[in-house]
């Protein structure tokens, strides 16, 4: 059985100003504990799942290059060791490039790290200063040269619009550089002002200067158009690839497919049920220790239909493909046209949702306002 695996490695050297992912600074020391839990909990999960053939890995954070070179492919190493993989596995490994060099991105390489995702963010100096990144420009460019040089050709990178005292000027230089250096994949995202972040403080004083809801929609307006015309297809409202570089890792999400997360914060899918290791970096590397050793499993649920039916269509229609009649019939044994008539005619009077020769999907309009038709699938 083919499955996705995502790694968490909840660490960062600073947390930017808008972050509010699973992910602290913490001392150095408490990496090698947490390099060991984990390769414990790979050796207990795949005893779980012998039959299992990992097809993609994807090893997120936080930063996973805040951890050495030997610590990075021992874990690798130690997921080769138990899981079986497949000749063509996608190994991704986010980056941020204040965190990496030339010999770093060797020995990924060498452990079999095929795919690399760097947060640039922008290539502005003053910018990434305004959201607290630990690295230039610059040293984002000499990252993006040193992952390719190493032999790791498929990159993304991602980038911002919406940021504070960011003109489109920027954005546009900021895309225009990463065409130039080659980067096969870009996901773009607006920034979003999350709860109990330094950017949700200053925004409740009145002291977060962001762009006029006008410049932000020209931002993103230019990025819709600009990217597909430069030969980066948008298949997934935030992500742009050339021709087959999609993630295929991310793709398995928005295709409801099988994945197990491993760390501490990490979320599985499987067999219809949702968990979530606990977010506790210490509980997680105590419960793994010793010889009673148990999975860290902080939630557990098992889906009700209604629920994993509304999570399909809205998952699906993330993409540019959109949602596939066939492949919810296959899921579910039913036709969606008849489940969700209601919704599918009030979004498609709004222009959000148009039906295709294969299913439904949403409009270019549509993706802008995604979340008003995705929540509308959800079970009262
Ligand atoms: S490096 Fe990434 S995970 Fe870490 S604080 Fe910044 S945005 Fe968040």
């Amino acid at each position: 059985m083919n499955l996705g695996l995502y790694i968490h490695i909840p660490f960062c050297r600073k947390k930017c100003f808008y972050c509010d992912f699973p992910s602290s600074v913490v001392s150095e020391a408490v990496y090698a504990d947490y390099v060991n839990a984990l390769c414990r909990e790979i050796a207990i999960r795949q005893k779980n799942m012998p039959e299992a053939v990992l097809d993609t890995v994807f090893i997120g954070g936080g930063t996973p290059t805040v951890l050495s070179a030997g610590q990075l492919a021992s874990i690798l190493g130690c997921l080769q060791a138990h899981f079986l993989f497949t000749n063509q596995t996608e190994i991704t490994i986010e980056a941020n490039p204040g965190t990496v060099n030339r010999e770093k991105l060797a020995v990924l390489k060498a452990a079999g790290v095929n795919r690399i995702s760097f947060g640039v963010q922008s290539f502005s100096g003053d910018i990434l200063r305004q959201i607290g990144r630990i690295h230039s420009g610059a040293e984002a460019v000499e990252a993006i040269m040193n992952a390719r040089e190493a032999g790791i050709s498929n990159i993304n990178i991602d980038l911002m619009y919406g940021l504070p005292a960011q003109h489109i000027t920027d954005i546009m230089d900021s895309i225009q550089k990463a065409i130039e250096l080659g980067v096969r994949h870009m996901s773009v995202y607006g920034l979003q002002i999350e709860e109990a972040t330094p950017f949700a403080r200053l925004e409740s004083q009145g002291l977060l200067q962001l762009p006029s809801e006008e410049e932000e929609a020209a931002m993103y307006e230019f990025v819709t158009r600009f990217l597909p015309e430069q030969g980066y297809q948008r298949y997934e409202i935030s992500n742009y690839a050339v021709q087959d570089a999609k993630c295929c890792h991310n793709l398995k999400y928005w295709h409801y497919q099988p994945y197990l997360g491993l760390g501490a914060a990490a979320h599985s899918f499987f067999d219809g049920r949702r968990t979530a290791n606990t977010a506790d970096i210490k509980k997680y590397i105590n419960a793994l220790q010793g010889q009673n050793a148990v999975l860290p499993v902080g939630f557990a649920e098992k889906l009700d239909r209604e629920t994993a039916m509304a999570e399909f269509m809205f998952l699906a229609l993330r993409t540019t493909e959109g949602c596939a009649w066939q492949a919810f019939y296959d899921y579910f044994h039913m036709d969606f046209f008849i489940k969700y008539k209601e919704i599918i005619e009030t979004f498609s009077q709004k222009k959000l949702l148009e039906v295709t020769a294969t299913g439904i999907r949403l409009t270019s309009l549509g993706m802008q306002y995604g979340n008003t038709v995705f929540s509308s699938f959800l079970p009262d």
